[in-house]
């Protein structure tokens, strides 16, 4: 595990709210957190209070069920970030010619959705008595009768970790093919605040 300092700015009013530590987490584990970097990442950037956070919701569930982090920040000027982008653009194409009604979902399921701010926009993933539970089996391209399928499925997981994860201030993705790919954004009281006068 190593860190680092980067400098964060509010989204809106571009002021230096903090600095930001990062942390770099391997594929492995960090206590009872399970880390597996999607490919092709080797690591898995997240904001160090991003990771305590998680720490907690882990330590609140039930020992069955494990979460195992995948993703978090990627800066586009990476190579990591470039790669994402090119997979972006053939995901959206394809996308586009399979659920050609569901256009209006692309900018939600194809954009960065902050991964590329800070460390404080994550996915992450569920492990049940070991097993890990592909709500999303083919990934984005999964039609929506099976996710529905899958969620029925692992419901009170499902709905378990989600409150503990709202509880401790992540808010989960709008989208639903997002949500099934679990991405949470940390919202820091200074961000609620600050949305809740826009
Ligand atoms: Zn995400």
């Amino acid at each position: 595990m190593a860190s680092c300092f980067v400098l964060k700015y509010h989204h809106s009013s571009f002021f230096l709210v903090a600095f930001m530590t990062l942390v770099q987490l391997r594929y492995g584990t960090i206590g009872p957190l399970c880390i597996r970097p999607r490919w092709p990442a080797r690591q898995v950037c997240i904001d160090s209070l991003t990771l305590q956070k998680l720490l907690r919701v882990q330590v609140a569930l039930p020992d069955r069920i494990c979460l195992i982090v995948t993703r978090g920040y990627e800066p586009a000027t990476a190579a990591l970030g470039a790669a994402r982008t090119v997979f972006r653009k053939l995901g959206v194409f394809v996308f586009s010619v399979l659920y050609c009604h569901r256009r209006k979902e692309i900018a939600d399921i194809f954009g960065t959705n902050g991964h590329d701010i800070d460390g404080m926009h994550i996915d992450v993933s569920i492990q049940l008595e070991g097993c890990r539970i592909r709500l999303l089996p083919l990934g984005v391209f999964t039609p929506l009768w099976l996710q529905r399928r899958r969620r029925k499925k692992f419901a009170p997981i499902l709905y378990a970790v989600q409150a503990e994860l709202r509880r401790e201030g992540f808010t989960l993705h709008r989208n639903r093919t997002e949500r099934a790919q679990m991405h949470c954004d940390l919202r820091l009281p200074s961000d609620v605040a600050s949305s809740g006068t826009r």
